[in-house]
């Protein structure tokens, strides 16, 4: 059977290139990066190189990244290590409602541990209000985290303007740029973060590893304690195939990336159109503009998202109903309930997710199919067969 991923903001497939670079490391270069011999310095000098490849991509300096296990620690790391580094006695955080489990989880401990919180809101459009965000600062602020691009919707924050806002009241700002990089152009200095969370295995890298770029100056605590790797801000001997599977996957990011982004954009919106021209009762979910040009989250009237992920999936077509951590989960996503989606909305709303690997061929393969499935599954519900009746009465 023919099988199309449309899943990639859940992971993505790794590179040719990645798993050559990282080969060798599994087999004969195997040192610990921090031993003196020869071993030892060949793997140092891959970590290093990973390092510069990846400051390259970001427009960081190599002293800048410290490697991570992945998005979900950085994210950690950021929020706690911020926070409890500050030595004012009332802590202030400020995020938004629609931001990856990894931040709304971590600012919920946070406040479990006496950190007062704001999420702020965000428009229907799925974009945050930097004027919101603004608003919110109190004399006790000590960071606001805004991601880069939503997981599910795609969506593109101002980031810019945060970054203004944040340098004038003098508050760190962190952004979880997990799914921006390596899709979109993402340069510290214009977007003015102190911290950025990333991930290789979003990027055509391995999974298990990511890094946080943490401008100079900025102060943080560690999550954990153990030898002085990545200059005493993240212990642990370094997992150097990983990292040089991460540094290959950003400098093969950063390569044609205009031209990349272009192509994908295509093939999104040619899924997408030709869906909502084919499929009734069908809606885009998000800014389109101030979009990824890998994502669309499409709400499909009448159908259950889990059932359809199924029957596409047994047609070989994989797609998700939204972030991956929370498949399985009866609550509907809180990303489109944010954005103002009653619960039947978010329940019937899918994530497409392109990547470098999709081809023409899939997105075809995906119009021959979808429609038929949306089709099946709305002549099983009860709502679709009396709301359609009425609307070709109306139109008679
Ligand atoms: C995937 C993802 C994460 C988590 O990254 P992991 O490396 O899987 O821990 C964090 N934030 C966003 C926006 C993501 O999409």
């Amino acid at each position: 059977m023919r099988r199309v991923y449309l899943d990639n903001n859940a992971t993505t497939a790794v590179a040719p290139e990645v798993f050559e670079a990282m080969k060798p490391y599994l087999q004969d270069d195997y040192g610990n990066a921090s031993s003196i011999h020869w071993y030892g310095q060949r793997a140092r000098a891959a970590v290093e190189q990973s390092r510069e490849q990846l400051a390259r991509l970001l427009n960081a300096r190599s002293s800048e990244i410290a490697f991570t296990s992945g998005g979900t620690e950085s994210d950690n790391q950021s929020l706690f290590g911020i926070v409890q580094a500050s030595k004012s006695e009332k802590k202030h955080l400020i995020t938004t409602s629609i931001e990856h489990s990894a931040v709304l989880h971590s600012a919920r401990e946070l406040e479990k541990r006496g950190v007062r919180v704001t999420y702020v809101p965000v428009r229907s459009s799925g974009v945050v209000d930097p004027a919101e965000v603004e608003k919110a600062i109190g004399p006790d602020t000590v960071l606001i985290s805004v991601m880069h691009a939503n997981n599910e919707l795609g969506t593109i924050q101002p980031l810019e303007e945060i970054g203004r806002i944040a340098r004038e009241h003098d508050v760190y700002f962190h952004t979880d740029a997990v799914q921006s990089v390596g899709k979109i152009p993402v340069d510290v200095e214009s977007l003015g973060v102190d911290l950025l969370s990333l991930s290789a295995h979003k990027l055509h890298g391995p999974k298990g590893v990511g890094a946080l770029y943490v401008r100079k100056g900025t102060i943080l605590r560690p999550l954990m304690y153990g030898g002085h790797h990545e200059r005493d801000r993240r212990p642990g001997t370094e997992n150097v195939p990983g990292i040089v599977g991460l540094g290959k996957a950003a400098e093969i990011a950063g390569e044609r990336l205009a031209e990349r982004m272009h192509s994908v954009g295509a093939l999104r919106d040619r899924l997408e159109e030709q869906i909502l021209s084919s499929v009734p009762y069908a809606a885009v979910s998000g800014d389109k503009l101030r979009r990824l040009p890998t994502t669309t989250n499409i709400r499909f009237d009448y159908i259950e998202g889990e059932g359809f992920v199924i029957a596409m999936d047994l047609k070989g077509v994989a797609c998700s109903t939204g972030a991956a951590c929370s498949s399985g989960s009866v609550e509907p996503s809180h990303v489109l309930t944010a954005i103002g989606c009653t619960f039947e909305q978010a329940r019937s709303s899918i994530r497409f997710s392109l990547g470098r690997f999709t081809t023409l061929e899939d997105i075809d393969y995906t119009l021959e199919v979808l429609p038929g499935v949306v089709e099946q599954l709305r002549s099983l519900s009860p709502h679709y067969k009396k709301n359609a009746v009425s609307t070709q009465a109306s139109r008679a």
